[in-house]
């Protein structure tokens, strides 16, 4: 089932556009087939759950943390992942980038950008963001490398507000990165689009998605 999933993705998701198997709350034993499968890169939202599955599988797995950091989680974390999609406020930055230094790594990490309508979900505003840039911020950080934003949309059967969510997620990466003024390197990641609505991500310029029950089934909490 999963290496079915797995193949019949690889020839849905176009060129140029990475696939994270969001493997969070299911056994190694899933994620080892989709390994088998030729599958590498694999998304994990908790680290007690992520730390836990690291020794238990190849070494040549890229992780992506994709849930909210705690602070207190942070130092344990560094050095783990591939890319950090969910970085959510400065003080987190801060954070990962002075862990970053004292482990003599530099931690990729993309922004977390908040467009959807829910409350409850974690990221800068639009315009927290472009004034992040704006601001020059970025230039304070010496070991922790931007390498572009994330985003969920809205949780609705509504594919317009879904679409128009995208479409703002992606209007603010372009902002940032054809500021050529900002001297960006490598900030080129656009993380947008899940099971459901990966295809509308795609349209509206994701170059990374994240599916996990489409690949795995659905999660047991
Ligand atoms: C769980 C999760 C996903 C995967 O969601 P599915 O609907 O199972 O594909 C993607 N992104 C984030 C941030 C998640 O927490």
């Amino acid at each position: 089932m999963v290496a079915e999933e797995i193949e019949k993705l690889k020839q849905e998701i176009p060129a140029g556009v990475k696939l994270v198997a969001v493997s969070k709350f299911h056994p190694v034993e899933m994620i080892r087939e989709a390994y088998d499968a030729g599958q590498r890169r694999f998304g994990e939202s908790r680290v007690q759950e992520l730390l836990a599955k690291i020794p238990q599988l190849p070494d040549d797995i890229e992780w992506h943390f994709i849930g909210h950091l705690q602070t207190n989680k942070v130092k344990s974390l560094i050095g783990k992942t591939s890319l950090i999609e969910s970085v959510d406020s400065e003080k987190l930055l801060q954070l990962i980038d002075s862990e970053s230094r004292k482990a003599g790594v530099v931690t990729k990490v993309l922004m977390q950008l908040h467009v959807a309508k829910e409350e409850t979900k974690f990221g800068f505003l639009p315009e927290e963001l472009l004034e992040y840039f704006r601001q020059r911020k970025f230039e304070s950080l010496t070991n922790t490398h931007i390498c572009g934003v994330m985003g969920m949309a809205s949780n609705t059967d509504d594919m317009e507000r879904v679409r128009n969510d995208f479409a703002e997620i992606f209007r603010v990466f372009n902002e940032i990165h054809n500021d050529s003024s900002l001297g960006l390197r490598g900030f080129d990641s656009i993380s947008m689009g899940m099971s459901h609505d990966w295809q509308i991500a795609v349209k509206e310029g994701a170059n990374i998605v994240r599916i996990g029950s489409r690949i795995f089934g659905e999660r047991e909490y």
